[in-house]
């Protein structure tokens, strides 16, 4: 069969997309359009704004992304200097880099000109490339606030947004940058918003940015992939370490992601691993730009079986094949839990998800529980067992969860959101969201905002007004 027939048997003919982008999806392997591609392609070539609640894997980047390419390739138009005809804000680097690799595989072809402006690399070759003016802009909220404000990126000729998990933008501090840019876009503009969660504040900014949208939802709040085998090793943080390399001699795990709370954390975890003899990448928001995308790399290629990483630096990471989640602790928030296990199951493979849980873990156990709608089994107990790095008959006092305690005390983990006081390391009450607690973060975080500097107040004068909601 040619090409051509291919193409007029593709379920994305059927949604409206046609030529080089259609030949695109059938070389991408896209044979039929998942349901949020369904849903909200023929909504958005018509011109409609898009709500979507969807996490990564659902295939919400091409849902998003088709549609304004086929309108970009239709306008043919030249583009004006340091301009971006769609803008694509995304929470973290990985998520924006991958999002740009995601259209260049689906733009093959089509002359579309894409570019990257990301926090953490220099700046000088992002400002180069959006020079001439282009296609789509793939950002990152807080550098990309940078370059408008020093006249590098104009973005009133910015006719398509888009924002990309836009709950974890709220969480990382990036709230007031999303909006600053949207507002200095063009007035009339068509805009999606992707949300994994729809918290008062995301659904408030919802209703600023977008005019009477098509609401789209693939995955309810809180569940998990049915694929997933999960369960939970009951242990003292002291024994975490030999449990996990206990786990990790097992070579059918051979692709394997742990997730540790904290950067301090994960770098404690990755050196434990390597001093037992595993290789192990470590990705996390103290890691420059370079490290993260060498080690992700790496985990996608498969020349590395391990990577430890923190939430915030994994989230809407989309590496295929990932047998194994470890949770070497639970997260601060329970739907963390759900995006941590997301990584693996993925595409109808089956996946396992371990986690590690301390008894001062028991209430973040219980969030968790609450929101998948089921109780965790039990693999393995290892709390009847003595610590091994206890010598036998010594008395102390009971241990927390980890020993960030001092972190914790600092300022909240990792971009981690929450209003509660201290954490459980800290003896404090146990600081996990019931649901929805969306205060911003401070501290410890990897990606957010620098603290507030005096002039940052906004774009400066000459930007288009808001548009009316
Ligand atoms: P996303 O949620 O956009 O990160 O997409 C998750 C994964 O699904 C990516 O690896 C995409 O390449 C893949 N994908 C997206 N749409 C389709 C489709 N219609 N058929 C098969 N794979 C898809």
């Amino acid at each position: 069969m040619t090409n051509e027939n291919q193409a007029e048997l593709n379920g994305f003919a059927k949604l409206g997309i046609s030529g080089a982008l259609l030949k695109a999806t059938i070389a991408a392997g896209f044979t039929e359009p998942k349901p949020i591609q369904v849903e909200s392609i023929p909504a958005q070539l018509e011109g409609r704004d898009i709500l979507g609640i969807a996490q990564t894997g659902s295939g919400k980047t091409a849902a998003f992304a088709l549609p304004i390419l086929s309108k970009i390739i239709a306008l043919g138009t030249k583009r004006r200097p340091k301009t971006a005809r769609a803008l694509i804000l995304a929470p973290t680097r990985e998520l924006a880099v991958q999002i740009e690799d995601t259209i260049k595989v689906l733009a093959k072809g089509a002359h579309i000109s894409t570019a990257l402006v990301l926090g953490g690399v220099s700046r000088f070759s992002q400002v180069k490339k959006i020079g001439p003016g282009v296609d789509v802009l793939i950002a990152t909220p807080g550098r990309l606030t940078d370059l408008v404000r020093e006249g590098d990126v104009i973005l009133a000729d910015t006719q398509w947004l888009v924002l990309d998990e836009a709950d974890r933008m709220l969480d990382m501090g990036f709230i007031n940058d999303v909006k600053r840019i949207a507002k200095a876009t063009a007035k009339f503009r068509q805009t999606a918003l992707f949300s994994a969660t729809m918290p008062a504040e995301i659904a408030e900014l919802a209703q600023g940015l977008l005019r009477d949208p098509v609401r789209v939802e693939v995955a309810p709040q809180g569940t998990t992939a049915a694929e997933i085998r999960q369960s939970v090793v009951l242990a003292r943080t002291k024994q975490k370490r030999k449990i996990l390399s206990d786990m990790l001699a097992d070579e059918t795990m051979r692709s394997v992601i742990v997730f540790a709370r904290t950067k301090h954390g994960a770098d404690r975890v990755t050196r434990d691993l390597e001093r037992d003899g595993f290789e192990a990448a470590v990705i996390h928001g103290n890691k420059s730009q370079n490290a993260r995308q060498k080690a992700l790399n790496g985990f996608r290629d498969g020349s590395v079986r391990i990577l430890v990483a923190t939430d915030i630096a994994a989230r809407g990471i989309d590496v295929p094949g990932i047998s194994h989640v470890v949770n070497f602790d639970l997260p601060d928030e329970a739907e963390s839990y759900v995006h941590r296990i997301g990584r693996t199951g993925r595409n109808g493979a089956d996946g396992i998800a371990v986690t590690l849980v301390d008894p001062s873990e028991n209430s973040k156990l219980k969030q968790v529980e609450r929101i998948i709608r089921m109780k965790l089994p039990v693999d393995a107990d290892h709390l009847g067992q003595p610590d091994p790095q206890r010598p036998a008959g010594e008395h102390r006092m009971p241990q927390p969860a980890n020993d960030d305690a001092g972190e914790r005390r600092q300022g909240r983990p990792n971009g981690q959101r929450g209003r509660g006081n201290g954490g459980n390391g800290g003896g404090g009450k146990p600081r996990f969201a019931k649901g929805g607690d969306h205060g911003a973060p401070k501290g410890d975080k990897p990606e957010g905002r620098k603290p507030f500097r005096g002039k940052r107040r906004g774009f400066g004068g000459g930007k288009p007004k808001a548009r009316a909601a």
